[in-house]
């Protein structure tokens, strides 16, 4: 008298059936298994068994990993500290050490290759705060690359990166007024050159829009830089006006970017005067649907006014 039961898992039949037990299921489905019965076969319960213990070793290897990525995260204040040290010091080699490891740190932290490190990586885990120590950093890695040449390939990627990171920090004007003094002692003014015109370039992003929105591919951003190159660079005036927004606009984005409760108001003013610049401000729409190369942005503006209208 055999009394058969089917396996749900494997459609065998069998005398018995084991329940799995409801944290075994979570654990098994929290290491991605899904549609798992609440019995099986012994079977299936020793095969099932198995993925758990092997689930349960792949989590305390990623706890393990996450361990160690915060102890390197909190030894990153010493190597600061330490570099700091050293270039009051004046020993700008051990103090580039220092740095660089500090740099090396953050990659591995964030997972990425060197050099790779950007300012999204720690926007959006909320450490802006960092974005102007790697800053600093840059600055004076650029600096100290300066004194010799066989840093120069170096001092070209610190030159890169210190571009990429000032703008969102409140030091940009500072090191900006500091590099442009620079470029006149620098043994590689050239370099000091590239990071200023890359630094200021006209075709930079609306860094306040961008914060309030929280992405520099937002309707209101592209609207706004739109309007800055079709209508305020083409005036003396308007230039001057972009010149002093480039100056400040940085600090204003990075204030917002640590008090994120002020970007919903930010945003209705920025709509406001979006409202107001429209009502004033007309497109030149036939020339536009007669151009037949039209670039990208012409083709986003004309595709907001169409939205909005
Ligand atoms: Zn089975």
């Amino acid at each position: 008298m055999s009394d058969l039961v089917t396996c749900p898992h494997c459609s065998k039949s069998v005398s018995v059936l084991r329940p799995l037990g409801a944290s075994v299921i979570k654990k098994l489905e929290d290491s991605g298994q899904s549609g798992l019965p609440s019995e099986v076969c012994d079977s299936c319960y020793q095969q099932l068994a198995g993925a758990f213990a092997q689930g349960a070793i792949l989590v305390a290897e990623a706890k393990a990993r996450e361990q160690k990525k915060l102890m390197m995260w909190k030894s990153r204040v010493s190597l600061i500290k330490k570099a700091r040290l050293l270039m009051r010091e004046k020993a700008f080699a051990d103090a580039a050490v220092s740095y660089e490891k500090y740099l090396r740190v953050l990659e591995t932290v964030y997972d990425c290759k060197a050099n790779e490190l950007n300012p999204e990586h720690l926007k959006s885990t909320a450490r802006t705060q960092e974005l102007t120590v790697i800053a600093s950093v840059y600055w004076d890695l650029l600096r100290i690359y300066d004194t010799s040449e066989k840093y120069a390939s170096r001092m070209e990627v610190a030159a890169k990166k210190l571009a990429e990171f000032l703008p969102i920090t409140p030091i940009f004007p500072d090191i900006v007024k500091k590099a442009e003094s620079f470029s006149k002692q620098a043994k590689k003014p050239q370099i000091i050159k590239f990071f200023l015109k890359k630094v200021t370039d006209k075709k930079g992003r609306c860094f306040i829009a961008t914060s309030a929105f929280n992405s520099p591919l937002s309707p209101e951003v592209l609207w706004l830089s739109n309007w800055r190159d079709q209508y305020l660079l083409q005036t003396p005036e308007g230039q001057k006006w972009v010149n002093m927004y480039y100056l400040y606009s940085p600090k204003i984005a990075f204030i917002l970017d640590s008090n994120v409760w002020l970007k919903p108001l930010v945003r209705k003013l920025i709509q406001a005067i979006i409202f107001i610049l429209k009502a004033n401000y007309r497109p030149n729409k036939t020339s536009l649907s007669s151009d037949e190369s039209q670039n990208k942005s012409i083709d986003s503006e004309t595709h907001l006014s169409n939205l909005k209208s």
